[in-house]
């Protein structure tokens, strides 16, 4: 951003030295330089928000930065940050959310445990559990294949007979090399 911004302000600036020179165009030289400040504002504010989504997806893993909180009735309804994700995820969410005491016993080997606390892989997707049924999801899961992925792949082993301990064995082996700390999740 820093790199178009100076361009445009030199151009900016020539175009300045420009009135002062040549004033019988004064007019058209006006329009082009409002136009170039308008442009500049827009490119700035533009490569801000850029800027913004890099450090987000960058730090996606490491900072809690970006993970939104959102509450709902219950776990039947999904929250409305999963609007526009795609079946694949709204249900992995849903899976998820019907499957806390097997993804509680589960690490989760994005980087979450370090960067924003998680203690298993269920905290990539839910936050908390109310007492009156609501449920707070985390938007965490969205965008980590590492946090769907385990989640999926435990869920589908779970539903066909493996044992907790025999999924948590395969999860560990999968992810041992290559990835972040796991979640300090206790042993099965
Ligand atoms: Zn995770």
């Amino acid at each position: 951003m820093s790199i178009l911004r100076l361009y445009l302000i030199t151009v900016i600036g020539k175009f300045n030295i420009r009135i002062v020179e040549n004033r019988g165009d004064e007019t058209m030289t006006r329009y082009i330089l409002s136009t170039l400040i308008i442009l500049s504002f827009i490119i700035s504010a533009g490569c801000a928000n850029s800027e913004q989504n890099n450090i987000k997806g960058k730090d996606d893993h490491t900072t809690a930065m970006g993970d939104i909180a959102e509450e709902t009735s219950s776990m039947h309804e999904l929250p409305m940050f999963l609007k526009d994700q795609t079946d694949n995820i709204k249900t992995i969410y849903k899976a998820s959310a019907a499957s806390q005491e097997l993804l509680e016993k589960i690490p989760c080997y994005c980087g979450c445990g370090e960067s924003v606390g998680h203690k298993n892989n269920y905290d990539c997707f839910i936050r908390e559990n109310k007492k009156n049924g609501g449920v707070v999801w985390d938007s965490h899961g969205v965008n980590c294949d590492v946090c769907l992925e385990t989640a999926a792949q435990s869920i589908t082993d779970y539903q066909n007979g493996k044992s907790i301990k025999e999924i948590r064995k395969e999860i560990d082996q999968k992810y041992k090399e290559g990835y972040a700390k796991p979640t300090p999740t206790p042993q099965v």
